[in-house]
């Protein structure tokens, strides 16, 4: 059964130095106790087992909820932090209303990720439980201790390369409701270039910009191309790229265009492979 108390986990997070180092702590925090004060936050069994919490605003019973069975699956000195994180990401959610876009999803990743960093490191000094009470855990500091949360740890060494949307780009569900080619495009010159995505992420972007058969998107899919280096990296994005033929009809789109031209003739000496039915402008 599931007893973290709310109070405590959205306090835990209130008092750590990553709420006074970033700038959206306080509007977190208060959105949180916000929820508290009208009930809106629960535990309650989702309906896929792998959800551990959720948000969704002004829905029957618990808008923000916890997946119990998770909670309670772990080794009860740990139960407390999880919670506390649970409280950052979906609380994130929560502030930055519905925006439908990954943005909001990078966000909630990256305030619970930092969170987790000082959780991991330093820990977080437990104001909810001071003086703490001899028969309750959770005292004094709250830290977690090394090798927990591996899923964090995994996302906190994404998000050290600046690549925490390779990340969630590899997951499938966000990638169908948020990998569109504008999105694509708008975004190329974030976190660290196209230089910085992994292969899998620029074959992913060149199959949704391959789609479109248009010049506009065509011209990155180049740009994409030109950025990798080994053979290794060319054959993993192009094993994710989608068909051949696509991409041979979205570039053709380019012939007209001399740089664009030989540029695609290069790759295709480089890497071996047709991109174009009929090379243009030798
Ligand atoms: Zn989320």
């Amino acid at each position: 059964m599931s007893t973290v108390d709310f109070t405590e986990a959205i306090m835990l997070y209130q008092y750590s130095n990553t709420v006074k180092m970033g700038r959206s702590g306080p509007t977190i925090v208060a959105r949180l106790w916000d929820l508290l004060k009208q009930n809106e936050i629960g535990y309650r069994k989702p309906k896929r087992s792998t959800v551990r919490g959720s948000f969704l605003a002004n829905r029957a019973s618990f808008d923000l909820r916890v997946n119990p069975t998770y909670i309670d699956g772990l080794p009860d000195g740990q139960r407390l932090a999880a919670v506390s994180l649970l409280m950052v990401h979906e609380g994130v959610h929560a502030s930055l209303g519905i925006q439908d876009d990954i943005m909001d999803e990078l966000q909630a990743r990256k305030q619970s990720i930092l969170y987790y960093k000082e959780l991991a490191g330093p820990g977080v000094f437990n104001e909810f439980n001071d003086p703490p009470t001899p028969a309750r855990r959770g005292g004094g500091i709250v830290k977690i201790p090394p090798g927990s949360f591996p899923v964090l740890r995994e996302q906190s060494e994404y998000l050290n390369r600046e690549q925490l949307i390779d990340y969630l780009f590899d997951i499938k569900s966000y990638r169908n409701k948020f990998l569109k080619p504008k999105w694509i495009i708008d975004h190329l010159s974030l976190w660290g270039g196209i230089n910085n995505r992994q292969p899998e992420t620029k074959g992913r972007y060149i199959k949704r910009l391959a789609a479109t058969y248009d010049a506009y998107y065509a011209g990155a899919i180049v740009d994409i191309m030109l950025s990798v280096r080994t053979r290794a990296d060319w054959d993993t994005m192009m094993s994710k790229a989608g068909s051949l033929n696509t991409i041979q009809l979205a570039l053709e789109s380019l012939t007209g265009n001399r740089a664009r031209g030989q540029q695609i003739y290069e790759l295709e000496r480089k890497w071996g492979v047709a991109l174009i039915e009929q090379i243009p402008m030798r």
